[in-house]
């Protein structure tokens, strides 16, 4: 009898208990999540980018007048309109980051990718959204010894997030060039140097998408390519922008 008195209120809390799903981040299970592959509000605050960045180049900077592009961007303009990039790389991001390339922990890849969908959202409210993602290629070997394309999993993710279509093997990686880290900015540019090509003609606007922007050589690339083939406007979107 007392167990009949006890089970509506015992069944209640282990309802509230186990509603929504963990964190992908933290680990801590959260109402408010209705995906196994999510971030909660709390990890979300923490890792996104504050304060005012370039719209160029995605750096932080100072300026609150209403000057929008670093003074970087300003004297050397890049060939791509704008960057997009929704996370800091610090921990947990670069962990979370490495685990989805290196150990293919995807779950944490499409995590982030929902997370850049919803700021890509907020961001453009009334600008023109791109036509097309294209993401990053991969050379084959690359994607030999890797398994999948990181880049292409965040595009796809975020194209069933904001209805765009992605398309792959348009933009493809004809040179593959040794790892980029530790290297040298010049040495960086050297390396890419026709590592892309274009198999069709682009529709006039897209978005690149590519899962960490370090220096910027490989978007630079890129875009230098895709501008050749009838694209005008491109924006880039990442996870992270070191
Ligand atoms: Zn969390
Ligand atoms: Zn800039």
């Amino acid at each position: 009898m007392v167990y009949k008195r006890f089970y509506p209120v015992l069944l209640d809390a282990a309802n509230r208990i186990l509603a929504g799903h963990s964190c992908v981040l933290c680990g801590l299970r959260a109402e408010s999540l209705t995906s196994p592959k999510a971030i909660c509000q709390v990890c979300l605050a923490a890792i996104q980018l504050s304060g005012n960045c370039c719209y160029q180049c995605g750096i932080s900077i100072k300026s609150t007048d209403g000057q929008q592009k670093c003074g970087e961007c300003l004297h050397h303009p890049k060939p791509y309109h704008r960057l997009i990039a929704s996370c800091h790389y610090d921990f947990p991001v670069n962990q979370a980051i490495s685990r989805f390339k290196f150990d293919q922990q995807l779950h944490l890849g499409k995590a982030l990718a929902k997370a850049l969908s919803q700021l890509i959202l907020d961001t453009y409210q009334d600008d023109e959204l791109p036509q097309l993602l294209i993401p990053i290629p991969l050379h084959r070997k690359r994607l030999a010894e890797r398994g999948f394309n990181q880049s292409q999993l965040i595009a796809k993710t975020i194209s069933h997030n904001i209805l765009i279509p992605t398309v792959v093997n348009q933009l493809i990686r004809v040179k593959n060039t040794p790892h980029q880290i530790g290297l040298k900015a010049t040495q960086r540019k050297q390396n890419l140097k026709n590592a892309f090509k274009v198999k069709s003609q682009l529709p006039r606007h897209i978005a690149l998408i590519d899962d960490v922007v370090t220096t910027g050589s490989t978007i630079t690339e890129a875009t230098k390519q895709c501008l050749k083939h009838g694209a005008e406007t491109i924006d880039i979107w990442c996870l992270a922008k070191t």
